[in-house]
């Protein structure tokens, strides 16, 4: 059997070929769009048009064919250029994954074409403020009216809503006897009727925003459900898995970025007769948390090796165990760069104070580090639930 722990030419080319695209408009773009609140949109067109935000899509609706390892290398790039684009988390990773393996014919056709070259973006919603962490206590409801469905509920934290065409929204539907089912998946247009979002101002610096929404009786027809009602938990998951694989790899492209930075200022940055580098007190964490996000990028490339072979149990484990790494890699390797930088650390022209909100996010979001904890507890190390 052959383990193999380096990447192909493919994997390679792609990286490097992101990484100059990402370049080309570099972090000052980047924060500039996020401080003026305006969107990336060129970065994103230009990425989707040259083929990066589709390359997991399918080849017969003009996507890549490629697998969420490559998607996962075009968002570590994105990041590790200044340009951590978090709708790459969603848009491509859940609900176009999602949708090709469990749409209708007619679903595929209708949106794979526009997640192939980056002109359709779709939000994902499963958080809600009463629920949080504890999925089971998701309260958005949908039940059948005729021949149709109709939504009730709300969500909170949903990313980029005000520049997507539709979100994939997870809500219970409850059948005619009451009976609240396992969740199901629904492609909520923006612009449906009883559909409203509120802004929610965040400390993050990002184009990408976070809204409240409210689902008030709105009316979607029969085939705005993904998959089946009810099927639940292993076509939620489909989503998920890649969404905590793409999240760690925007925590390791961000890390990177933060150590790139780190290492050149230590190697320049002179005040007693050596530059800082060679004092071990900076040389020592710098490489300790290049050996942490080393450690993160295998366990998110194991992760996504596992998926796109089609185990989707494996990858749920490694997928946890590697979006808890890279979070406290990237969080450990901001925190070090900003002290590496002193002074400087902290000044806009340096951009790390504002990484660092960003880095946090890394062990917050899609799922915390506690409720990672938790699933390793009770599956990999089989002890009892705590919750
Ligand atoms: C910038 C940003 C973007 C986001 N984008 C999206 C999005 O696009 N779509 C979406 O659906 N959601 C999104 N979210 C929401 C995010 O997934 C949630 O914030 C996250 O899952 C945590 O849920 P919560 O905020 O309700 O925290 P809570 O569940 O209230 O948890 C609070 C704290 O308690 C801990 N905790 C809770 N339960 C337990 C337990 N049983 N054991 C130990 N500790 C526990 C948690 O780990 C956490 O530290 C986003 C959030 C942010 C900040």
């Amino acid at each position: 059997m052959t383990i193999n722990f380096t990447e192909g030419d493919e994997r390679r080319a792609l990286r490097e070929a992101v990484a100059a695209l990402a370049g080309k408009y570099g972090h000052e773009y980047f924060a500039a769009k996020a401080r003026a609140g305006e969107k990336t949109d060129e970065l994103w067109a230009e990425a989707g048009a040259l083929g990066y935000l589709g390359v997991a899509v399918p080849q017969e609706y003009g996507g890549g064919g490629g697998g969420i390892g490559d998607l996962a290398a075009v968002c570590e790039e994105l990041a590790r250029a200044g340009c951590p684009l978090l709708l790459t988390v969603v848009s491509p990773a859940i609900c176009a994954t999602v949708i090709s393996r469990f749409g209708t014919a007619e679903q595929k056709r209708r949106w794979l074409p526009g997640f192939a070259d980056g002109t359709t973006k779709m939000a994902f919603a499963i958080t809600e403020s009463d629920a949080g962490s504890n999925s089971h206590k998701l309260a958005t409801a949908l039940h059948r009216d005729g021949d149709e469905w109709v939504l009730n509920g709300g969500k909170t934290f949903i990313s980029g809503v005000d520049e997507v065409e539709a979100v994939m929204v997870v809500a219970r539907h409850v059948d005619a006897t009451g009976r609240r089912l396992l969740p199901s998946l629904m492609i909520v247009p923006t612009d449906a009727p009883g559909f409203t979002y509120q802004h929610i101002p965040m400390e993050v610096l990002s184009p990408e925003k976070q809204f409240t929404c409210f689902f008030d009786d709105v009316r979607l027809p029969l085939d705005a459900l993904v998959g089946s009602a009810d099927a639940g938990l292993a076509q939620l998951f489909a989503g998920l898995n890649p969404e905590r694989i793409m999240a760690a790899s925007f925590a390791t492209g961000m890390a990177r970025r933060a150590l790139d930075q780190a290492s050149e200022y230590a190697r320049t940055r002179t005040v007693w007769d050596t530059p800082i580098g060679a004092h071990q007190g900076i040389a020592h964490p710098l490489a300790q948390c290049a050996i942490q996000v080393e450690l993160a990028r295998l366990m998110t490339q194991k992760a996504a090796a596992l998926y796109d072979a089609g185990e989707d149990r494996a990858a749920g484990e490694a997928a946890n165990m590697a979006k808890y790494a890279a979070g406290e890699a990237v969080a450990g390797a901001v925190d070090q760069a900003i002290q590496v930088h002193g002074g400087n650390g902290l000044s806009s022209e340096y951009g790390l104070g504002a990484m660092l909100a960003a880095s946090r996010l890394s062990r917050i979001a899609p799922v915390s580090r506690e409720m990672i904890l938790n699933f390793v507890a009770q599956h990999t190390l089989k002890l009892p639930r705590s919750y």
